[in-house]
Order: C-alpha cells, then sequence, then structure tokens
C-alpha cells in the first residue's frame, strides 16, 4: 500500500488536478493588472475596515484593468447567518462598489471562476488535498478533541509552545498501511498538512503595505480538510487565489502572521503565490490612547451607519481615499471637480499603522460632496433616504416641485451652500420653508441687536407698505432694504456704520437680520432674497403680519 492508495481511500471520486488547472485558464490579461477580492464570511455585517479594503482593492483593479471580485468564505458554518451574502452585497451596493465577479445574491453569481461560495467548492479542495496525500505532502489524522485538549495541557504546563508539530504531531508517523486500517475501522479523522518547515528557520517576506518583514516558518502540521470534509481558510485561500487568479491579495492586517503559512502552502502546491498587501486598521482615540475601531463598541463601525445617517456614498468612500493615500488630499484640493477614477492610489504609499477614524473630517468631506450636488440630485437621494428612515422629511419632499425650488436655493452656483453634511440634516435645515413648520414654532424669536418689540413692528411694517414688491431683482430689493435702513434712521451702509458707530443705533445688516428672522426663524439662513422669491408672496405676508 503507498500514498496512492491511501488518497484513493480518503478521496475515492475526487478528478485530477488538472481537470481544474484547464476549466480555470489562467486570465487573459495585462501583465500589470491587478485581480483581487473580498473575501468575507456571510455574516451580513461589513465593518468600515472592511468597506476600506473593498474600496482600496477595487480601485487598484480598476485603475490597472484587472479585476476586482466577491467570494463568499463560508466553510466556518457556525458564523453563517441567514440572508448573509445579500446583505454584504447591498451594502457594497450602497457604497456603488459593486463587484465585477462573483456573488450577486444568496444563490447566483457572475463570472468564469466560480463558484464564488466555498461551501460549494468541496470537490475542489478534495481534489487539491489528494494530490497532496498521493505525494505524502498530507496526512489523516486520528485524534481527538479530547487527545488535543490533552495535548495542550501538558504544552501549557511545560510551558511548550502550543499546537500540532514536530513530536506531538502524532499522525504525522502513522504508517500508511496503518491509516488505512484506521480509516477501514471507521475511526473518524481530519486530513493535515504535513508542514516542511522548521521554527527555527526564519522567511522573508515583502509586503506592498507592511514592507520587509521576517517570520519562522511554519512547522505546524495544520488542518486542511475538516471533518466535515470542507476545507480550512488558510487551505481554501491558497487554492480559491490560485484558480480564480488572484495577483494581490489585499486584506486586514490581522493576517499578517499567517504568510508564513500561505506561502509554504503556495509552494507545496506549487502554485504561483500572489503578491500581499496587509491594511492596517481603522484606529479610534479612546482616553489618550488608541484601539481598532470595534463592532461592539463603536456604532460608526458597522456600514450600515453611514446609510442610516444619510452620509452619501460618495463622501464615504472618498473619505476612505484619503486616509488610504495622504497624497489624496492636496490632489483633491487641485482637482476640486475631478471623479475619483482619475486619482491613482498607490497600495505601497498606504500608513503601516493605522489611520485614526474622524467623524469631523467623514461630515466635513460630505459638506463638500452634498454642495457639488445638483438640486434634483439631492432631491432623489433625500427623498430615497427619507422613505426608509424619514417620514417627516417624506412629506416635505412631496411636493417636488416646490422642494425643488428650494433646495436650488444657493446651488449651482459658484459658492454652492454648505450646511448640510448628511440627509438627516435636511428636514432641519429647510423647515422653515414650509408654512406648517414655520407657524409651528415659538415665535419667540432671537433676533439680535435689535430685539426691541416696538421697533422690530415698526421695521417690518414699514417694509411691507413701502419697500416690499417681489418682482425686484436682487440689486434692487437690497438697495430698497438699504433704503428701509435709512429712512428708519440706520446706517445704509455697514462700512458707514463702522466709521462713526456712535451715529446710528445700528446699519442695514441689523434691518436685514430683522427681515431674516421674521420670515425664518433663524440668523444664519441661505440668502434671504432667494429664499423670499421661493416662499412667495402670500407666504411672507403671512409670517409677516403675524410677527406684526
Ligand atoms: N474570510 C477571511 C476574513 O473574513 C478573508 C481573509 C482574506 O481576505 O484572505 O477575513
Amino acid at each position: 500500500m503507498d500514498y496512492k492508495d491511501l488518497a484513493n481511500l480518503i478521496f475515492p471520486d475526487a478528478k485530477p488536478i488538472s481537470y481544474y488547472e484547464e476549466k480555470y485558464p489562467v486570465r487573459n490579461l495585462h501583465e500589470d493588472a491587478i485581480v483581487t477580492r473580498f473575501a468575507p464570511s456571510p455574516t451580513g455585517f461589513v465593518h468600515l475596515g472592511s468597506l476600506y479594503q473593498v474600496v482600496v482593492a477595487r480601485k487598484v483593479a480598476k485603475q490597472t484593468g484587472g479585476v476586482f471580485f466577491l467570494r463568499v468564505e463560508d466553510t466556518d458554518q457556525k458564523r453563517e447567518v441567514e440572508n448573509g451574502v445579500t446583505g454584504i452585497i447591498q451594502s457594497l451596493r450602497d457604497f456603488g462598489l459593486t463587484p465585477d465577479e462573483g456573488m450577486i445574491d444568496e444563490v447566483n453569481e457572475t463570472g468564469k471562476y466560480g463558484p464564488y461560495k466555498q461551501s460549494l467548492r468541496k470537490d475542489i479542495y478534495q481534489a487539491y488535498a489528494k494530490h497532496l496525500l498521493e505525494q505524502g505532502k498530507a496526512y489523516p489524522c486520528f485524534c481527538s478533541a479530547e487527545d488535543l485538549d490533552e495535548m495542550r495541557k501538558k504544552q501549557e504546563a511545560a510551558k511548550i509552545r502550543p499546537g500540532y508539530y514536530g513530536v506531538w504531531a502524532h499522525c504525522r508517523d502513522l504508517t500508511v498501511d496503518e491509516a488505512i486500517q484506521k480509516i477501514k475501522n471507521g475511526e473518524p479523522y481530519i486530513v493535515r498538512l504535513k508542514s516542511p518547515g522548521r521554527e527555527d528557520r526564519k522567511i522573508r517576506h515583502h509586503d506592498i503595505i507592511k514592507g520587509n518583514v521576517e517570520f519562522p516558518e511554519n512547522d505546524q502540521d495544520i488542518v486542511i480538510i475538516k471533518a466535515d470534509g470542507l476545507p480550512t481558510y488558510h487551505f481554501a485561500h491558497a487554492i480559491d487565489d490560485h484558480l480564480m487568479g488572484t495577483t494581490h491579495v489585499i486584506r486586514g492586517d490581522e493576517w499578517l502572521s499567517s504568510v508564513a503559512l500561505h506561502l509554504q502552502l503556495f509552494q507545496m502546491l506549487e502554485f504561483k503565490a500572489p503578491k500581499y498587501a496587509h491594511i492596517s486598521p481603522i484606529m479610534k482615540e479612546e482616553d489618550g490612547g488608541k484601539r481598532k475601531l470595534s463592532k461592539r463598541k463603536d456604532p460608526e463601525a458597522a456600514v450600515s451607519y453611514y446609510t442610516e445617517q444619510g452620509i452619501p456614498k460618495e463622501a464615504v468612500v472618498e473619505y476612505l481615499m484619503n486616509i488610504a493615500n495622504s497624497n489624496f488630499e492636496s490632489w483633491r484640493k487641485a482637482n476640486p471637480n475631478a471623479s475619483l477614477d482619475e486619482f491613482e492610489l498607490q497600495l505601497n504609499k498606504m500608513s503601516v499603522s493605522g489611520a485614526l477614524f474622524d467623524i469631523v473630517k467623514i461630515l466635513d468631506i460630505s459638506k463638500t460632496v452634498i454642495s457639488k450636488f445638483t438640486a434634483q440630485e439631492v432631491y432623489d437621494e433625500a427623498y430615497n433616504w427619507a422613505k426608509n428612515y424619514d417620514s417627516g422629511l417624506l412629506k416635505m419632499l412631496d411636493n417636488k416641485e416646490y422642494a425643488l425650488k428650494i433646495l436650488s436655493i444657493e446651488r449651482g452656483n459658484e459658492k454652492p451652500r454648505k450646511d448640510i453634511s448628511k440627509w438627516s440634516d435636511l428636514k432641519d435645515a429647510i423647515s422653515y420653508m414650509y408654512d406648517d413648520e414655520f407657524f409651528k414654532q415659538n415665535a419667540d424669536f432671537e433676533y439680535g441687536k435689535i430685539n426691541d418689540k416696538e421697533e422690530i413692528k415698526k421695521i417690518l411694517s414699514t417694509y411691507i407698505e413701502k419697500y416690499f414688491d417681489l418682482a425686484d431683482d436682487k440689486q434692487t430689493w437690497f438697495n430698497k432694504v438699504k433704503d428701509l435702513a435709512e429712512e428708519l434712521g440706520y446706517a445704509r451702509e455697514v462700512k458707514m456704520y463702522k466709521q462713526e458707530p456712535e451715529k446710528w443705533p445700528g446699519h442695514v445688516g441689523d434691518i436685514s437680520t430683522v427681515l431674516r428672522v421674521s420670515l425664518t426663524g433663524r440668523q444664519q439662513t441661505p440668502d434671504l432674497y432667494e429664499i423670499m422669491q421661493v416662499l412667495g408672496k402670500d407666504s411672507i405676508e403671512k409670517r409677516i403680519n403675524q410677527i406684526i
């Protein structure tokens, strides 16, 4: 009996690996094209750190004419969540990051290198495991959970490095005949790698982000096929990324220390190893220290947070680009209106230590992003958001024509309004444009400098009687406010007032504040002339008369 007999006994139906090597030919791409992937477990949850990896991976694939695909890693069936794949795909879609290939919902996929769900690739992994068994590079292990537990306790007591290696790897030294006998006796088993590595030898490796790293060789006889016939992550990674033509593995740096094992697997399987780029996590400041942004502690760690708050996808993606490459910010300054596609992201310029999460920065970017939207875009995005999250806003947007007029105020010009950073700000930002919302407020407004009630009454009634005409153009309108100021004894120019402040009770700006507050309830608003044009005659008169 030899290794081949053992391999045949374990995987009698497995195809020769040549079948798969032919089925999945080398991709026909330019030599610099990057093929990379996002490979989540189907937990339905997407962490901001994962979205960051997706933004980076997809970007480098796109800019090199490569491929970005989605592979579902569901070999740990304990971690599975119902509709977990759909949840992940929906999140990617929400951020405009749909992959080129891979799963498109719970069961369907696109692309020629599938299945893109590991649980459907059992036959493939078993073929490669069989191939290793045939060469004596893998072996069946009959140790039970209790055996392993006992071994671990012994190792702990003796303060020895834990694991299944060297003298601890009991089943490694079984003869083929012994192993075959045990299988025939019906003893349960798993398949382990027969690691040729030595812990006292180092391997050197160049990671695109982390630079040169050095690790001890892997000497653990890791499990490659579990009792349920499915592979472990490590084994599946090597097979999948080989057959799917991955050129670059871009993933979280919690996997950096597995590189020694992964390179060993690629070598033993006689595959060309991909390049690795290990991304540092997004960090959060806490009590003067730093820690990873945590799914458990931080609501902002879930990408659904941004969707729920109504922070546009463009802003989140732009923020992630910002932390990916420090030269992004100056590129953006020089190219304020350019599409992100024009920026060239460089993996080797990503930071080795983690970027600090900064919600203020995200909101700031978001303000700029929204300020560049057309009124129609704001309307569509806000409407879609409101449908799910804000019935009050949805009601306001119901009259589309009116809403578009409001949203056009100070938009589409050179210095567009920048007061909205998320759709959840919008209701408050425009509520005073609606009579029923306006009259709902307590009319005890904060007026600023001029706050004597009789004086305010006088200003408003004089304005309405003598100066109010919606047909005026902006210049005429403003001249009339100046005339009003002058008539009531105020400086008609701010400059004049500043030169001799004792001469006047206030200036034209104070008068327009009275108008602004009376019409909106607020001291800060976008352009008052535009607001009045949108409000219309009836609403303006109603508001002013109420105050008078
Ligand atoms: N399934 C692994 C994870 O959830 C993927 C790691 C990789 O990208 O290789 O992190």
